[in-house]
């Protein structure tokens, strides 16, 4: 599927500059764009010719960066979106509608799931929450006649469980639906979904493709291998005349590898209008440049903390799919054989006194609620982002008082141990 390698890409993918041409993406900062005639303009907006005409639904700048995420992920097309939450949004909505049903993992970043189980609920599409460990029955009996897409995290935030992609494609393809898999945490450098039967990948961008904490931002690919017209009965709005944009039937029109992406771009950003700006896409190219050498230097830190944590004396649990231990191990030696990521989490014995001990100590470490930058960071969900729930409520949801999640930046990872090893001594 690839004719070079990942980091070639990563550096030079989606924009190749003609003769005195900028060598680096230019930053296209503006929203509309002139012609000559109004049939020419016509033209663009009947999706007869490819250019643009304003930037909500398209600019020049983003396309370059979408075109290097679409390289990357080995797809066929690529959009830019605001944020992660608006690119699972789309990525979902696009073929689900009112009276739909969806399949996910359980274990899915928490905004993820407040879209999915009481936004998108509210708009009449119903999900069934399966544990990424399921057996083929009980992922099978998920499934409803009105079932249209399967979703789930390649590595999951913050549970760090690592989903059998080939598992859920094969279900999904059995129901005749595209699995979509959000491959945040890996990114496209230690997994390809669609290598393995994923048909929809997406991105919050604003993790490690950015990497330096810049920009919020979020992408969607299409790996072009579902055919949307073999299940039209399904996916009507792929496959018969969308009224709203000029009767054009997406399926027939652009064909299984545009479909998705053009009738997600002309209908979904046009009447939601969550665009990444140009100067964003600008920043996040930046980070994609160096995407292939941070996630190394990401797992190699994360592997280094975990395996320090391991055994620790004050450390009850440590979940890193890199430890031979892990339940995940098995799993990440299949999809992620060159690393997983720099996220590590590990529960404290002293619980949430320990934890706060422990948070107050670090001094390297930043206490934020954000994960995937160049500097470490950390967090105790039960005095931050859940600190409403009491300590049976954080047991149940799968996140002790004192568990802690760090994400490993790009530091040596000596200075990581120093201080984790002080504030541990402190916890
Ligand atoms: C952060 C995150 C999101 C949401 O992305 P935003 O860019 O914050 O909107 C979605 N999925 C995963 C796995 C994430 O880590």
């Amino acid at each position: 599927m690839r004719n070079r390698g990942i980091g070639t890409s990563c550096v030079q993918g989606g924009y190749t500059p003609g003769n005195g041409e900028p060598r680096q993406i230019p930053i296209v900062q503006s929203t509309t764009f002139k012609y000559d005639t109004s049939e020419d303009m016509g033209k663009l907006f009947d999706l007869e010719a490819s250019g643009y005409f304003y930037t909500r639904l398209q600019n020049p700048t983003n396309d370059y960066v979408a075109a290097k995420i679409c390289e990357l992920e080995g797809g066929t097309a690529a959009m830019l979106t605001s944020s992660g939450q608006a690119a699972n949004f789309f990525a979902v909505f696009n073929i689900a509608s009112s009276g739909d049903h969806v399949v996910s993992a359980s274990t899915i970043y928490g905004g993820t799931f407040n879209l999915f189980s009481v936004t998108m609920a509210k708009m009449g599409i119903e999900f069934t929450f399966v544990s990424p460990d399921c057996t083929d029955e009980e992922l099978e009996a998920a499934f409803r006649p009105n079932t249209k897409a399967v979703f789930g995290e390649t590595i999951a935030n913050p549970a760090l469980t690592v989903l059998d992609i080939g598992q859920f494609a094969r279900a999904a393809h059995a129901h005749g639906v595209p699995l979509i898999i959000d491959n945040t945490f890996a990114t496209p450098v230690n997994c390809r979904p669609f290598e393995w039967g994923a048909d929809i990948v997406t991105h919050s961008t604003t993790k490690y493709m950015d990497g330096h904490g810049v920009g919020v931002g979020g992408a969607i690919v299409d790996g072009g291998r579902f055919d949307w017209m073999a299940h039209a009965d399904k996916y009507p709005g792929l496959c018969t005349p969308d009224e709203s944009y000029h009767g054009i039937t997406y399926a027939e029109k652009f064909g299984m590898g545009g479909a998705f992406i053009t009738k997600c771009t002309a209908q979904l950003m046009r009447d939601f209008g969550s665009i990444q700006s140009p100067q964003n896409a600008f920043y996040l190219n930046l980070g994609l440049e160096s995407l292939h050498v941070r996630m190394k230097r990401h797992c190699e830190n994360g592997q280094a903390v975990a395996e320090y944590l391991h055994g620790h004396e004050k450390v009850s649990a440590v979940s890193y799919c890199g430890l031979p231990d892990s339940p995940y191990h098995a799993r990440a030696q299949k999809y992620l054989p060159n690393g997983s990521c720099g996220v590590v989490s590990f529960e404290l014995k002293g619980g949430r006194e320990a934890a706060s001990r422990f948070m107050k100590a670090l001094k390297l470490c930043a206490i934020e609620t954000h994960v995937a930058d160049a500097r470490s960071c950390c967090l105790n969900p039960a005095s931050s982002t859940h600190r409403q729930m009491t300590d049976e409520q954080l047991k149940a949801a799968g996140v002790p008082a004192g568990l802690i999640r760090v994400s490993c930046g790009l530091e040596d990872a000596a200075d990581l141990i120093a201080d984790i090893a002080q504030a541990l001594e402190q916890a």
